[in-house]
């Protein structure tokens, strides 16, 4: 790896450098590894002129072949240059092998999936009445405007892209300046699939979201699809409002852990240990609320302690690392104020973790796993997505007590049970508002299952068949034929 990358935007298939110069810093060490320019206003500008030429110029929205190859030969492509995805995700994202090689992994089939959705589509035809034929088609939307965050900037754009891309849309991708160098390395994948038609695909890198805004604003791209936190998700949807813009949102998350008191906690502890320490805690899913069934609250409080306690905190490029560092130094300290602060609101310290006060950890964004105990569930810490590896952990007594605080939240992205019974798992889950339900595990997502969030957790679905939901508009046709006899 060169001391000095440098990454650039990627718009109507060339390499568009723009003229603020920013760096890119590796957040296990805080040194720089290389630099890109701020994409804005004009790299958006040029980037809708491409994708609306594409969309409206090309076979793109009519070619579902074309589209299924496309999107089959890219899959080729990322297993081919899964190596180069990894590398720059450790070294710039921070994450440790596994969970860099993870990401990675899920992007080929993904795209697969989409190709052969992308084949078989949903429209319907009807003689609804004698001689009067119905066609009702599913249609591209148009430009789509996808807004992906930092926290794994390879699978989350993917997972937006390949069904707007099977759906007959062009894109645009804008990603953010803290993965500015992978985002390049993803672009440099799309620009080795040579079936792909210049315009149909472009992408810019900015770490503020004056392109964003461009895109929101624009006429030209009706749908904009954006994963990232609940906040950003609201301020789209109002700027979005004076276009009637599309808004697919993958948002916020506040995931409970219900463990009950026939839990098989050998098998329980491990997952909550990871629910917690996968990206440091930077991740959607991230298990941050954790409930625990009264007679089983002092062994789960002394083994979870032990566990968190022994988690390895490292940096990626040392393969003993079981959890890497957070993205930058400003999330830790925010992170460490909002501990600070449930501390002096009065939840008590099981794990303090934190940040490295010396030692060569100490120049990283590193903050080791947090648990702390709580009684009173309204508290800002139990509230609010922390987006960092800290777990509050409380006790209830009865299957409606758990219920009710698992709902207790503003967010209903996912929810993870644990339990031996045979009807109580799927009873609870029935009851939990959010729009994944593990029993007995945690995170696992699939290709074909759509994901998505309840309440302020998001709106729509991606993953699965309805993700194109996101990208098509219906136009229905009505034919009258003359059948030759007379009618009533
Ligand atoms: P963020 O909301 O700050 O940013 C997400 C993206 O939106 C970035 O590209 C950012 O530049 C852009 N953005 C921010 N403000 C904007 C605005 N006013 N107008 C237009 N664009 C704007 O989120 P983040 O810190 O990058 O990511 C973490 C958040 O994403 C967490 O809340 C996490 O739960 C959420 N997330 C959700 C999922 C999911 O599948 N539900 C997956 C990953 C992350």
């Amino acid at each position: 790896m060169t001391a000095q990358l440098h990454a650039r935007h990627w718009i109507d298939g060339e390499w568009v450098d723009a003229r603020d110069q920013a760096e890119s810093i590796n957040p296990a060490t805080g040194e720089t590894i290389g630099n890109y320019t701020e994409a804005g206003e004009p790299e958006a500008a040029r980037a809708v002129a491409a994708a609306l030429r594409a969309f409206r110029q090309t076979d793109w929205r009519v070619d579902r072949r074309l589209r299924a190859k496309v999107l089959n030969d890219m899959a080729g492509r990322f297993e081919v240059r899964a190596g180069h995805l990894v590398e720059i995700l450790a070294l710039e994202n921070g994450k440790v092998g596994p969970e860099a090689e993870f990401e990675v992994s899920m992007v080929p089939s993904k795209l697969r999936f989409y190709a052969a959705l992308a084949l078989t589509d949903f429209g319907r035809a009807m003689e609804i009445s004698p001689g009067r034929y119905t066609t009702t088609l599913r249609e591209p939307a148009g430009v789509a405007g996808i807004i992906a965050p930092w926290n794994s900037p390879v699978v989350l754009f993917i997972r937006s892209l390949a069904p707007a891309l099977a759906a007959g849309c062009t894109a645009i991708g804008k990603l953010p300046g803290l993965t500015a160098q992978t985002n390049t390395r993803m672009c440099e994948v799309f620009s080795e699939v040579t079936s792909l038609p210049k315009g149909v695909l472009n992408v810019f890198t900015e770490s503020h979201s004056a392109g964003a805004r461009a895109l929101i604003d624009s006429p030209d791209v009706p749908v904009i699809s954006l994963t990232g936190s609940s906040k950003t998700g609201r301020a789209i949807m109002a700027a979005g409002a004076k276009n009637m813009k599309r808004f697919g949102g993958e948002l916020g998350g506040k995931t409970p852990i219900l463990l009950f008191d026939d839990a098989d906690l050998d098998k329980a502890l491990p997952k909550v240990e990871k629910a917690l320490t996968v990206f440091a805690g930077q991740f959607c899913m991230t298990g941050s609320r954790l409930l625990v069934h009264r007679p089983i609250l002092d062994t789960v409080r002394k083994q979870l302690a032990a566990r968190l306690e022994a988690v390895k905190v490292g940096p990626a490029a040392d393969a003993s690392s079981d959890m890497g560092p957070m993205i930058n130094i400003a999330n830790v300290r925010r992170v460490d104020g909002l501990v600070e602060a449930a501390i002096a609101a009065g939840a008590k310290v099981v794990v303090r973790g934190g940040p490295f006060k010396d030692g060569p950890l100490a120049k990283g964004a590193f903050y080791r796993p947090t648990l702390l105990e709580i009684s009173d569930h309204s508290m800002p810490i139990a509230q609010d997505e922390v987006f960092g590896p800290v777990l509050v952990m409380q006790a209830f007594d009865t299957e409606k007590e758990a219920v009710a605080l698992a709902n207790n939240s503003q967010y209903g992205l996912a929810a993870s049970i644990w339990s031996t019974d045979v009807d109580r798992p799927l009873r609870i889950a029935r009851q939990i508002e959010a729009g994944t339900v593990w029993i007995n595990n945690w995170a696992v997502v699939y290709d074909e299952t759509e994901e998505g969030g309840y309440k302020q957790s998001g709106l729509g679905r991606l993953n699965g068949v309805s993700a194109l939901d996101d990208f098509v508009e219906y136009r229905t046709i009505i034919h009258e034929v003359d059948l030759g006899m007379s009618r009533q």
